[in-house]
């Protein structure tokens, strides 16, 4: 007789499923009293795990249990209130049930035929964020173009670096590959997943170009641009792509849409709008200006893992043109042929990502936006924005600092201020170095002209007012230690404002 496998039973899931939801809760209420980076080395978690996997089964109470022996000692928590560094990458009650609701029923979309309700809902979900981003009519499902859900960013950098060749290939590339010297434009600010895409898509990084940008802006400056079009053309190059971003990724920079969108126009070239973090805030009225000019994009994205609310990973893909993209990346065996493909009054979205495979990740989407309404997400993008450009003006009030970019959504970037280059990136790696050993917040840096300059980023769904604040007098009370331990005299007095950049707020 062949022995079964120790299923869980209903009854069981039930029991342990209730126990699991109680073990997340408990770790959101949590959070506060928690470090947000773990006390770890390397190897430390490794250290826990057994060397071989178990022989038989265990019980489940054992399973949970470990979680606070073995993972939470070990991890960042970027849910943590007070989570500054990178973007944040925030969730959600809502997102995290409909993600328990997907695993449960364990569809695998990759056709429309094996799971028609995760198909349709995901074309309505994106059609319903392009209407609450209120993106350009040609990206909506009605008319040529449509939307759909990619893991990341980067995947639709990659997918949108992809359909560019085959256009600016005349379809060749399909059949033949990379035929020509092509070429990718994107500023010096563009996201690494630019060059990676580069990389995939067999042009190679000698095929990017990171075109300069304004200095105090940090925005791609067009006539760069122009300039590197016409030196490829010149050399018989064919310029494929412009990645233009909105909200960069180093100081959320945002690129002059509207030149760059016209000038693909005139050369023929592709635009893809990287809009990964700050696209979220375009569900605000007040901040769509960002958003000017997109209606001359080939394909847009961001990231509603990032600041809306919605649990990674899930980034938002469009384009102006689906049959394109389809044309592009179709590929028809024998055995994924069935009539509602032939018929041709459905979408395959295997057809618009790299994988075949995909997970019903739509109802998370359904779930967020049903219950926090437009008016519960706005309200979560503005809390966040009101409170880094409160956060920005006690920087600006206190001599020490200067504010480095401008600051239009939630990220601030700014530094100590030493007129000793060297000294003063010393100075500003020590600050952030103390900040988070502290374990009280977590904060990461960038360069910006080439100087040290520390992050702020707001975005967590328990951060506050008050959580900011408190960042911001633990910033100046390390800031007076680390003046003291290094001598490097960072006194507020002498100073001239000259080093100001002006007004960098969002006004
Ligand atoms: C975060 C970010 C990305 C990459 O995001 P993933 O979704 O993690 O791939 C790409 N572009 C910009 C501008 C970003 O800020």
């Amino acid at each position: 007789m062949v022995e079964q496998a120790p299923h869980m039973t209903a009854d069981e899931f039930r029991r342990y499923g209730h126990q699991v939801v109680d073990w997340v809760a408990d770790y959101w209420s949590g959070l506060p009293e928690r470090r947000v980076t773990p006390d770890v080395s390397p190897g430390d978690t490794a250290a826990f795990l057994p060397a071989r996997a178990p022989e038989t089964g265990e019980g489940f109470d054992e399973i949970v249990k470990d979680l606070d022996t073995v993972v939470t000692p070990g991890l960042t928590h970027w849910q943590h209130p007070n989570f500054y560094a990178y973007f944040p990458a925030n969730t959600s009650g809502p997102s995290v049930l409909a993600d328990l609701v997907c695993a449960g029923i364990g569809v695998q979309g990759m056709l429309w035929a094996t799971g028609p309700a995760c198909t349709e809902m995901e074309t309505v979900m994106l059609d319903w964020l392009a209407d609450l981003l209120d993106l350009p009519a040609r990206f909506r499902s009605s008319g040529q173009g449509g939307g759909v859900i990619q893991d990341s960013a980067s995947s639709a950098t990659l997918v949108a670096t992809l359909v560019a060749l085959y256009r600016a290939s005349g379809g060749r590339w399909r059949t033949d590959g990379v035929d020509r010297h092509y070429t990718i434009y994107t500023s010096t600010q563009g996201h690494s997943s630019i060059e990676k895409a580069a990389r995939l898509a067999g042009v190679g990084d000698g095929a990017v170009r990171l075109i300069d940008v304004d200095s105090s802006t940090l925005a791609l400056r067009p006539a760069s641009l122009r300039s590197a079009l016409e030196a490829d053309r010149a050399a018989d190059r064919v310029p494929a792509l412009v990645v233009a971003t909105i909200g960069t990724t180093s100081t959320t920079a945002v690129d002059p849409l509207p030149e760059i969108g016209e000038m693909c126009r005139e050369f023929g070239v592709w635009l893809h709008v990287d809009a990964a973090y700050a696209g979220a805030s375009a569900i605000c009225p007040e901040l769509r200006w960002s958003h000017t000019g997109v209606e001359l994009a080939d394909s847009y994205c961001f990231d509603p893992h990032k600041w809306l609310l919605t649990g990674f990973d899930c980034d938002a893909f469009w384009v102006a043109d689906r049959a394109e993209l389809i044309q592009a990346l179709s590929v028809l065996p024998e055995y994924l042929r069935n009539a509602a493909t032939e018929s041709g009054a459905v979408i395959d979205y295997r057809d618009w990502q790299v994988p075949l495979g995909r997970r019903f990740r739509a109802l998370k989407l359904w779930f967020v936006l049903r219950w926090y309404g437009a008016e519960g997400l706005r309200a979560h993008i503005r809390s966040g924005v009101a409170v880094a450009q409160e956060f920005a003006s006690w920087v600006r009030s206190d001599r020490r600092f200067e504010i480095v970019a401008p600051y239009p959504f939630s990220l601030v970037c700014f530094r100590l201020r030493l007129d000793d280059d060297a000294a003063s990136d010393a100075a500003n790696a020590e600050l952030l170095r103390r900040l988070n050993a502290s374990g009280a917040l977590y904060l990461t840096h960038t360069k910006v002209r080439d100087r040290f300059v520390l992050r702020l980023a707001i975005g967590a769904p328990q951060t506050t007012r008050e959580h900011v604040a408190e960042a911001w007098r633990l910033i100046q009370q390390t800031t007076s230690s680390v003046d003291h331990d290094l001598e490097v005299m960072i006194d507020a007095d002498s100073r001239r404002s000259a080093h100001d950049h002006g007004d960098l707020g969002a006004g």
